[in-house]
């Protein structure tokens, strides 16, 4: 037996060695399988497939006709193309539309992994339509409030980059093409960080090069919204703007968005949500954000970035628990809670502004842009699909079209200079003449 002892010993030693240092580096990691990381699938029992959600969608609009529509938009780049479905909630569309109304405009699913907020949007839109009820909800004045409103309901932003994680890549919150839609708008566009991940954050080759922004503008810039959420998971928090800096905007406006924040925290995040500018809570700063945008350039008065759930023990690989509810009890809590959240910006939204409230005008570029993008669009639908003149880019044709602009301004200055000097010169001519 004795001469077994150096035989093992050393191999032992080594095994034992390698077990540690193993250990050692999954409690580094905070993964405590590090090879084979358990990950949780997309659990089809709570939640419905990207097709089977907007199946579920158009049944709800064929059977409430009174009250909603909807809307497929279009639009490509280089190749690459995309669709998103707009649902309008209107009640007394019949009726003549003289009165303006309050405008909400709510977007789900901008990034892929993010399924509960889609299942979010699918719960609004049934308790709009009396198929689904809230708890403690008056229905009479419910009713009242809701005849002052238009609301737009965009439920999946990300329809491509949902299919990825459909079909396997849990961990993808980009669109098709691997650009970050929530980093593609134009305000502070391309800055990065020292932590910027080049995976997560990609923002694209321009501003408002990915068809699924530019969608989106168009919808914001033509209704034109009194609030605008953008609905997204991995943590609980109520964010304002700004994103790309860590400050809140001055004045009353800001004040009111931070008091309708408070209410949402206290009467249905039990004041557990993060409140603030999302630069300044989140812990980074995002540049080209949509709510960045609307508060800027679309003037939106209320501007929000909601995040509806995480689960910070989640390992960093396990995105679906880590942005997903996972049980039942979980998921149900989650949309009872946050669609009740919304019918309280509904009620309070309108109040907060006042009734005779009017937007300020929006950004003066952004009107031009946009009447190039109706004119490039109608082009594109008289003339078929492949219309070169979206090849081009649309940031290209604006920048001609903004110098073109420009040189026309000097050319009229440099006229006007020359009339006014020749006015002044005559008379002195003539008063020698005499
Ligand atoms: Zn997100």
């Amino acid at each position: 037996m004795a001469h077994q002892l150096p035989l093992w010993s050393p191999l032992c030693i080594s095994l034992c060695f390698f077990a540690w240092l193993q250990g050692f580096f999954s409690v580094v990691h905070g993964d405590t399988n590090l090879s084979y990381p358990s990950l949780t699938p997309i659990d089809r029992d709570l939640y419905h497939s990207s097709g089977d959600l907007m199946e579920e969608i158009k049944a709800l609009v064929l059977r409430h006709k009174d009250k909603l529509t909807l809307d497929t938009i279009k639009a490509q780049n280089k190749g690459y193309s995309a669709e998103i479905a707009v649902v309008t909630y209107s009640r007394r569309r019949q009726e003549a539309d003289d009165k303006p109304r309050f405008r909400i405009l709510l977007s789900f699913g901008q990034h892929g992994r993010e399924l509960i907020t889609s299942e979010v949007a699918l719960r609004i839109l049934s308790i709009l339509c009396i198929e689904k009820f809230l708890p403690n909800l008056d229905q009479a004045s419910l009713d009242q409030t809701l005849d002052n409103l238009v609301i737009k309901v965009v439920p999946m932003e990300n329809l491509n980059g949902r299919r990825l994680v459909e079909a396997g890549d849990l961990c993808e919150r980009r669109n098709g093409r691997g650009v970050d839609l929530n980093r593609n708008w134009s305000v502070d566009w391309g800055k990065k960080e020292k932590d910027y991940d080049p995976y997560e954050e990609n923002p694209g080759t321009a501003p408002f090069s990915e068809p699924e922004a530019q969608i989106m503008r168009k919808i914001a810039v033509s209704f034109d919204p009194h609030i605008w959420v953008n609905i997204h998971s991995g943590m609980e928090a109520l964010f304002m703007p700004y994103d790309h800096k860590n400050t809140t905007p001055d004045g009353v406006p800001s004040q009111k968005m931070k008091s309708l924040l408070e209410e949402l925290n206290h009467l249905h995040c039990q004041k557990r949500c993060m409140i603030g500018s999302g630069g300044g809570s989140v812990g980074y700063l995002a540049h080209g954000t949509a709510t960045d945008f609307m508060f800027d350039i679309v003037k939106v008065p209320m501007a929000f970035t909601f995040e509806i759930y995480g689960d910070g023990a989640a390992s960093s690989k396990d995105c679906f628990k880590m942005f997903n509810p996972t049980d039942f009890g979980t998921f149900n809590r989650v949309l009872n809670e946050w669609s009740a959240a919304f019918f309280t910006i509904f009620k309070l939204g309108p109040n907060l502004l006042g009734e005779n409230y009017s937007k300020p005008p929006l950004d003066k570029w952004v009107s031009i842009d946009e009447y190039l993008d109706g004119y490039l669009v109608e082009r594109s639908s008289r003339y078929g699909k492949k219309m070169e003149v979206l090849e081009l880019g649309l940031q290209e044709i604006r920048t001609y079209f903004r110098l073109f602009l420009l040189s026309s301004v000097l050319l009229l200055f440099m006229f006007c200079s020359r009339i006014s000097k020749s006015k002044f010169s005559r008379p002195i001519v003539s008063a020698i003449a005499l």
